[in-house]
């Protein structure tokens, strides 16, 4: 047994863990990092890399399907094997640079720590910690509910669908989560039949009924999806028996993307003597990422409060510089939220999206069913909501389920954050024909709702090569 001691020990060697390190001894701190396996974090081995992976393979096997619509004809023959192969090729690819990043942190241990006391930690290896602060930088895994343990040699999670020799020809998917679409939805454009069950009402994490319903839709072209139904299983010959209000499907497999709850039950935080809420989750400040006044910061998937990569990054950044400093912690400003489901076609949600209360927001919307540039790409589909002050127009949120919203959703974010007003980002240049202009007929709704007018010196209404006045 070692006894270790250094300023900051860092709980987890994924995206956060990595930057949580690095902002702490960029700040002077002597770390350490701890980690059970080294492996590369969760984006390149088993998350957003290897699912954006499936989700290319599905695009060009729908571009071939699709061709016959501008007079192009094409055999698409799916390959599983050849499909799975090159998922797992690049992200290896990806992992191995993420794991050559390690070579640069100047302590690191290969072990799975637990509290014994506030800035004390026991690792499975035998060695103590004593740290000045420590952050938790677990990350989530995902929940596998006791239901499926009749099952579980058919189950799969995101941590093994990547690991699969070939395309299942069934998959039946619990969780209509964007995890839970996108690779369903990867999986039915590859030819596997899939249905989606969620005991909720809404799909993609969207919390606008309409952005949800109109997703729900143009996804049920190439899958079942059911919503508020919680199935049974049952182990089947060759598969597993699926039985919902009456009916009942065969399924290969089961891929269950039914939320993904911090990795917490194992580090002993009882002994940390921080304050959990109902959950076991500490309760922190989502500023300073400390938890009450403790030297105990948590960052990324582990507080379950942006479970995305771009927040797990910023908030090692402010988890890791504040260890460094503590008990001098400062307050960070955090990013406009902004979440993205890559489901085709794409739904995102931007900054603040308000509830049934007045609470001083004006909304508008805007639709690309006969949009120009969607009509010309046969990707005519989709809807977007914004959101504004009345009191001066200031862009507040949006929900977006268009063509392409990844690029829309981020255009919107740099005006949020920015605090453009509506009127503003319509005097912006906004090329013709691009599926930014659907933005147009929202931002001037926006403008009519509130005390100042469009820009007068930009054209309303007819676009060229529109079908109709799109004021
Ligand atoms: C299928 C999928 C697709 C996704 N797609 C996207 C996307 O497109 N865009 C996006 O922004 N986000 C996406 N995400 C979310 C994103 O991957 C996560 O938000 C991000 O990876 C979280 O990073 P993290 O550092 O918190 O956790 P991780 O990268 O999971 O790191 C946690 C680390 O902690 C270690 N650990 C756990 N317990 C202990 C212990 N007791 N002691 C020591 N170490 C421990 C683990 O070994 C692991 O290395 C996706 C996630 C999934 C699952």
């Amino acid at each position: 047994m070692t006894d270790r001691t250094c300023d900051v020990a860092v709980i987890g060697a994924g995206t956060a863990g990595l930057a949580a390190e690095r902002h702490a001894r960029r700040a002077g701190a002597e770390t350490l990092l701890i980690d059970p396996s080294f492996a590369g974090t969760t984006c390149a081995t088993t998350g957003c890399m290897p699912s954006k992976l499936l989700i290319a393979a599905a695009d060009a096997a729908a571009a071939v399907r699709g061709a016959g619509i501008f007079g192009i004809h094409a055999e698409s023959r799916i390959d599983g094997r050849a499909v799975m192969a090159r998922v797992r090729k690049e992200r290896d690819a990806f992992a191995a640079a993420t794991r050559a990043g390690f070579e640069g942190v100047p302590q690191k241990v290969q072990a799975r720590a637990r509290f014994t006391a506030l800035q004390t930690l026991d690792l499975d290896n035998g060695d103590r910690v004593r740290a000045r602060a420590i952050v938790i930088a677990t990350g989530a895994a995902p929940a596998v509910p006791a239901a499926f343990d009749a099952v579980a040699a058919h189950v799969l999670t995101h941590e093994t669908i990547f690991e699969l020799a070939t395309l299942p020809a069934s998959v039946c998917v619990i969780g209509a989560g964007p995890l839970g679409l996108e690779l369903g939805q990867a999986l039915a454009r590859l030819g596997v039949r899939v249905a989606v069950f969620d005991k909720g009402g809404m799909i993609a994490g969207l919390q606008d009924k309409e952005a949800s319903a109109r997703l729900c839709a143009v996804l049920s072209e190439t899958l079942t999806i059911h919503l508020g139904t919680e199935p049974e299983v049952a182990p089947e010959k060759d598969g597993v028996k699926v039985t919902w209000g009456g009916q009942s499907m065969v399924f290969e497999r089961i891929l269950l993307a039914a939320g993904r709850p911090p990795n917490l039950a194992g580090l002993a935080l009882e002994n940390a003597g921080v304050a959990l809420d109902d959950h076991g989750t500490p309760a922190f400040d989502p500023e300073t990422l400390q938890c009450g006044e403790h030297p105990v910061f948590i960052a990324g998937d582990a507080n379950h409060d942006r479970p995305v990569l771009h927040e797990a990054a910023a908030e090692g950044a402010i988890a890791g510089a504040n260890a460094a400093t503590f008990p001098d912690v400062q307050r960070a400003r955090r990013m406009v939220p902004l979440a993205i489901a890559f489901t085709r076609p794409e739904a995102a949600t931007v900054g603040a999206i308000p509830g049934e209360a007045d609470d001083g927001t004006v909304t508008a919307e805007a639709d690309w069913t006969d949009q120009g540039r969607a009509v010309v790409e046969a990707r005519a589909h989709g809807f977007c909501r914004l959101h504004a002050r009345r009191d001066t127009g200031r862009l507040t949120g949006a929900t977006l389920c268009t063509p392409d919203a990844e690029h829309l959703a981020h255009l919107l974010a740099i005006a949020i954050e920015q605090r453009l007003t509506a009127p503003q980002l319509l005097a912006t240049p906004i090329y013709h024909p691009t599926l930014a202009e659907g933005l147009k007929p929202a931002l001037r709704g926006i403008c009519r709702q509130i005390e100042e007018a469009a820009p007068w010196d930009r054209v309303e209404g007819f676009v060229p090569g529109e079908r109709r006045d799109r004021c």
